[in-house]
Formats: structure tokens, sequence, C-alpha cells
């Protein structure tokens, strides 16, 4: 499209929940060069390595071009037609519940709308969920419960306004790197702005910290119970906040006290210094402007939604939210996680952030579709979630899945089980860009996608803001858009009316449309961007980047949510939820005593079939490691970079030992980037169990247990 041409075209990185502004040179068909968008508010002008390499994992070496069916190469008609026809005899053998859909926080929101739309609005299935699932499900559901809807009060700037920012769960440094570089500049320009870290490891994020707690994994709700118990024992919580924006405060306190007890009795059960404890406590609870991020490092556990819920309470009770530098703040680890969100693409969601027991939803949104005109009728319960779903088509209940842009043959818990499953599965139908990846060979059907530089949408970042993502460059071979694919099976499923867009822009309209239909009074929905309905092409191509809700009275988006001290609750009021901490469900025993924590390292990106396509990326952790604490080490009679196993109930794990004294004893720490196509017996789900929150169903990758022995 820009052959003989020279020209440069915003866009967004595809990679981390900070969503960077990325400028990108265009020579021909060839992206030269990229640089941060000094204008795009998330980074101004900064990226990360991963980032400025963007252009380095790009090329048609190593991308599916062509349509498989059966193992075979073949045009997109035979490939359309036979996927559905296979669809259809499965729906009608087995019922519309007999398929599904997982997606994940790589799509674009319109690629997502399509989907959601589809398979909940007209195959009629409420089985459709995300990889997002594993990321951030748990913080999705704390903020209902509390806020009464899925919103991040905070933004960016908050990190840079606070006096006191906490790092819970998260190791910033390596994982959202350009926030990471913004609290740091902010941190020299106030030097009376404090920051705490809060990880069983002593992660790069340290660096910044003026204190460092290294609790025991799994120990953060009792340690924020403690926290709220402290806050009223010392008189420091903020009654009038209280009394007249919350609801739950004495029943909450109530079990944080029966839970947490004194400060030695936390700091004994949370395994931390009791005087580092307590000086924690007293810069939050003497700070108005405490910021509180959090990750996967919270999320990912059997109790992260009450972990969630433990730090909110603790941001009510001081009345720490809804201002300049203050607030709980989820930050989520894909790019797209919170769009996915918005078009409802978790199973417990119909659309436009409406739950199906949200009074009216199924029948506004399926009067909105006019699904009844096609003869579509919507399910009238959520479906399964990530874990749950696998499940499911292990047990033969789902007999046909479409998995896109994602690896969950790699990346979920328990991965020998989600293959055997995937190996069940009558029919597998997999949207991907790339041709090296796990999943292509549990594939009935394969559909090359488009990928960054290729696709035109938009995605939103970690403080709501809405960006667009934008092409630079042809699809290589038959690649097609995921909306594209999507659509013309909805056509040939005889939902062409419902279907007909022509451009992403058309899709965005229509999302938008949905966010503001019948959105007033009452019950009034937060996610709302109706003021952007009818951007139309243009509009749409020129958009900016902008912080929803986005309506007739905020037609500039809104930077932070709550400044007034009300929420979308029926009684207009936050509520604070008792919390009782409970242990990680994974236990350690004499077969497997060693905790297992797992996560990202700073230059990957998921299972690396992207930046693992950049040598200078690689060089950075080149090959599957396992950090061990020197004595752990000693006693396992392991030396420094010897090659050793570890192995859980239903797998093993290779590695080279690193020995660090970043780690606890006990405790040992793997990247959850390699799969099989890198590196034999190296993927981290191997070694965790498929157990999830009982109220988010994440999953608790964070807390495994292991065994470790020399290779
Ligand atoms: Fe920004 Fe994240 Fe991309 Fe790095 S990976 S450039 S921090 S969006």
């Amino acid at each position: 499209q820009h052959a003989d041409t020279a020209c440069q075209i915003k866009t967004t990185c595809p990679y981390c929940g900070v969503g960077c502004g990325v400028i990108a040179s265009v020579e021909g068909e060839r992206v030269t060069h990229v640089e941060g968008d000094g204008e795009h508010p998330a980074n101004f002008g900064r990226l990360c390595v991963k980032g400025s390499a963007l252009h380095e994992t790009l090329g048609e070496r190593g991308r599916l071009t062509t349509p498989l069916v059966d193992g075979r190469p073949t045009d997109w008609d035979t490939a359309l037609d036979t996927l559905t026809a296979r669809l259809q005899v499965i729906r009608q053998q087995h019922g519309n519940a007999s398929v599904a859909a997982y997606l994940s926080g790589q799509l674009l929101t319109e690629d997502y709308y399509v989907a959601n739309k589809l398979f909940k609005g007209f195959l009629g299935t409420p089985h459709l969920d995300t990889n997002s699932r594993l990321c951030m499900a748990s913080a999705v559901a704390a903020y209902k419960r509390s806020l009464g809807a899925d919103a991040v009060p905070c933004n960016y700037e908050d990190l840079e306004e606070a006096e006191l920012v906490v790092l819970v769960g998260s190791n910033l440094a390596w994982n959202h790197p350009v926030l990471y570089q913004r609290l740091k500049v902010a941190k020299t320009r106030n030097p009376l702005m404090r920051i705490v870290v809060i990880d069983p490891r002593v992660t790069d994020s340290c660096e910044i910290a003026d204190l460092y707690l290294g609790l025991k994994p799994g120990s953060d709700a009792l340690l924020f119970n403690g926290l709220l118990a402290w806050m009223a024992a010392t008189h420091r919580v903020d009654t009038l906040y209280v009394e007249a924006h919350t609801e739950g405060f004495v029943e909450a306190l109530d079990m944080a006290k029966a839970t947490a007890g004194d400060i030695a009795t936390v700091a004994q059960a949370c395994d931390l210094d009791p005087e580092r404890l307590e000086t924690f406590y007293y810069w939050f609870a003497s700070q108005l402007h405490v910021v509180t991020l959090y990750s996967q490092g919270i999320n990912q556990s059997t109790s992260g939604t009450d972990k969630c819920n433990a730090i909110i309470n603790c941001h009510l009770a001081g009345g720490k939210i809804g201002l300049p530098g203050a607030g709980p703040f989820s930050i989520t680890g894909q790019p797209n996680a919170m769009g996915g969100r918005e078009v409802g693409g978790l199973a417990n969601q119909l659309a436009a952030h409406m739950d199906y027991h949200l009074p009216g939803a199924l029948d506004r949104v399926s009067r909105f579709w006019s699904t009844q005109t096609l003869a579509a009728v919507l399910p009238e319960a959520p479906g399964y979630k990530a874990i749950e779903l696998f499940d499911a088509i292990e047990r033969g209940e789902i007999k046909a899945l479409w998995v896109m842009a994602t690896n969950p043959a790699v990346s979920l818990p328990d991965a020998a089980r989600v293959r055997r499953a995937l190996n069940a599965c009558p029919l597998v139908i997999v949207s991907e860009c790339v041709s090296d990846t796990d999943m292509l060979a549990y594939a009935d059907i394969v559909l090359p996608a488009t990928g960054w530089s290729e696709k035109e949408g938009t995605v939103t970042n970690s403080e709501r803001r809405i960006s667009r993502q934008r092409g630079l460059l042809p699809p290589p071979g038959e690649a097609r858009h995921d909306w594209w694919i999507i659509c013309e099976a909805a056509k040939r499923l005889g939902f062409g009316e419902a279907f007909g867009y022509a451009h992403p822009w058309e899709i965005f309209d229509e999302h938008a449309r949905l966010s503001g239909f019948e959105n007033e009074g009452e019950g009034k929905r937060l996610f709302d961007i109706s003021a952007l309905v009818g951007l139309g092409h243009e509009g749409y191509e020129r958009l900016s980047p902008i912080q929803w809700p986005v309506t007739a009275n905020a037609p500039h988006g809104t930077a932070r949510l709550f400044e007034e001290g009300v929420f979308p609750t029926p009684s207009g009021r936050a509520h604070l939820l008792p919390v009782t901490p409970r242990p990680p469900e994974q236990k350690v025993s004499d077969a497997y005593p060693l905790r297992l924590n797992t996560g990202r390292i700073r230059d990957q990106w998921h299972t690396m079939t992207r930046t693992g396509r950049a040598p200078r990326l690689m060089n950075h952790r080149p090959e599957p490691y396992i950090d061990v604490h020197p004595e752990d080490a000693a006693t396992y009679g392991i030396s420094d970079q010897q090659l050793a196993v570890l192995a859980a109930p239903h797998g093993r794990y290779r590695g080279r030992v690193r020995v660090a004294n970043a780690q606890r004893r006990g405790e040992v720490f793997i990247p959850m980037h390699w799969s099989d196509v890198h590196s034999r017996e190296a993927r981290s789900g191997a070694l965790i169990e498929g157990l999830t929150d009982p109220v988010s169903g994440q999953p608790e990758s964070k807390q495994g247990a292991v065994s470790l022995a020399p290779l």
C-alpha cells in the first residue's frame, strides 16, 4: 500500500498493557525503524527494548500465508466452507453449546467484537472466553464487587503525582518498562515520593524502592487485612469518606481484625520484619496520595479476587481514590486485555460491560443485534471460563473450538491435560499468524491471520485509553484480518445481514453505539463511548488516544473515575468486602518441597512467537532457566549454570540453574515463555495445576509446588 513511498505512521505497540504509541517509518513494503510517539500520553516518546525492536520481528519468514484443511493447503473459500459445514454438523448433532471460542488480548477490539457477536449472539453459545482470564480476571472481579464496575480508577499521571507508590505482585521494571521509567523520573523530580515494593523476589523494580518487603508467597491478603486493622487501631481511617461514600466497612474491618491480628502476628505470618512492616503501614496510612499498583503476582492466585479486594478495602478506608495520585491500580499484561473486556470477551459477560445477570441485558443486546430476525437466540447464562472450557473439551461436552491469536497448548496450566483435550476435540480451528506455534499440531483447520503492522483497529491500555493500531504493510500471502475471517464465516452460517462490515471503523461505530444503547438513568453503565459514534472512516483514521468514558458530558474522555465519590452500584456507594486470607491451593510437600513462581522476562513476550525472531531480544536470556537460592542449590547439590529439572505431579521442566540471592529460600522462579518448539520440556505450564480462583476463574500460575534435581 505504500510501495515506492517512504512515510511515517502512528500506531501502538502490540505487547504489554502500557500501550505505548509508536511511530513507524515505512519504506515501500518494509518497516525500517520504530520510535516512541512523543505525543502519545502513555509513553511520551519512550519505548522499551521490546517496543524498539518491533521492526526486527517482521518479515514473511515463519509466517502462515495459506489456509490449511486437515494439513493440506487450500484456498479461502474451501477453508471457510469446510469450517462452517463442520461447525453446523456439530451444532445440529450436539446443540449450540457444543461449540466454543478461545480468544486473546492480542486481538484488536473490532476482531473481539465480531467474534463475541457471532458466538454469543448468533451461534447461541455462551462458551467464549479469552487468555485475558490468565492475566487480570481477578482484578476485574474485585473492581466489580467493590466499585460496581470493571473500571480502573486511575491513570498513569497518578503514578507521577502520588506521594507513595506501592508495587505489589508487579515487577514493573521488566513487565511494564515504560511505566517504570516514568515512575523513576517522577521519583527523581519529587524527592519526597516513596516507593514500596512487595514481592517474594528481589526484582529490578527494587532499584527505586525506599522499602522492600519480601513477603511469603500468597500472604498478600493477610498483609492488607493487617493494614486495614492497623489503620483502624491507629485512628487513620478517613471516617468522613467511609461514612459518605462506602458500605461494608464494619464487616470488612471485623474480618481484618479477626484474621490478621497485630503487627507482630501479621509479620510472622507474612515472614516479614515487624519494623519494616510497620513502616509500610505508617507510610500508607499517613499519605492521602497513594497508588497501589498490582499485577499478576496478585491476580494469578486461587484467592486473587480476595487479594485485590483487600487492597481496595484499604484505599476506600483511607479515602485514597478518585484523587490525583491516589487509587488501587490494576495494570494489565496484554495490549488489549481491557478492550476485550469492553466488548464481552469474557465468558461471564454479554457485551459492552453488560453481565448476564444485569436486568434487561439479554433483551437489550438481542434487540440491538436484531438476533431474532435471523432466528438466533442468545444464551441465558454465562459460559465456561478458560480452565473450565478445556475441562469441558476433555469431557467431550464441547466438540468444536476456534482458537484465535493465542497458544493455550503452552500458556494454560496443566498443559498436558490441555493437549489431551485438544487432541480429543473433533474440530479445532486455529487463526494464527505464525507457522511454528504449538497449536498447529492440534488444528483441523488453520486460518492465516494478519498480525501487528498489517491490522487496523483499536486497543485499550491499562488506563482505559483507547488508541488506534494502524496497518503499515500489506498482509503476506493469503493472510486475512481476523474480523474479515469471522464475518465471512458468519455469512456462510446464514448471518450475513448482521456481519456486513466493509472496514473496522464500521465495527467500532457499532461497538460505540452499543455502549450507549439504553444506557441512561438508574443503573447507567460506566463503560460508555457513545460520543465516538459517527466518526466515519476519516474520523476513525484520525482518532487520537482517548480514555473512556467518552460521552456527551465528557467528549474528550475521562482521566480519572469516582472523583465525586459516587460509584455505579445500586446504592451509589463503594463496597468494602470482608476478606478471609487463604494460602495457595498448590501445597508444597515432602515430594514437592519447593514453592514455584513463574513470570515474564524483560525482553520476551508470551510464547516468543514474535520476540523470539529478534536476535538481540534473545540475547538477554537465551535459554530456559531456574533461579535458585544459594542454600537450596547447596542442599540439592546443584551449582550455578548446571542443568537441572523441576518436577510436579503432571509435568517436568528443564532449565539452567542460576544461583540467585534474589530468591527466598525454598522458592524457585522460572520464565513462562518457552515451549516445545523452542526447547524440550521447558513449558512452565507443565508444572502448574489447573486450580482457579472460585470468583474469577483465574488460575494459580504464580504458586506451584515442585521438586528440584540435577539433570
Ligand atoms: Fe511500551 Fe509495553 Fe511496548 Fe514496552 S512492551 S514499548 S512498555 S507497550
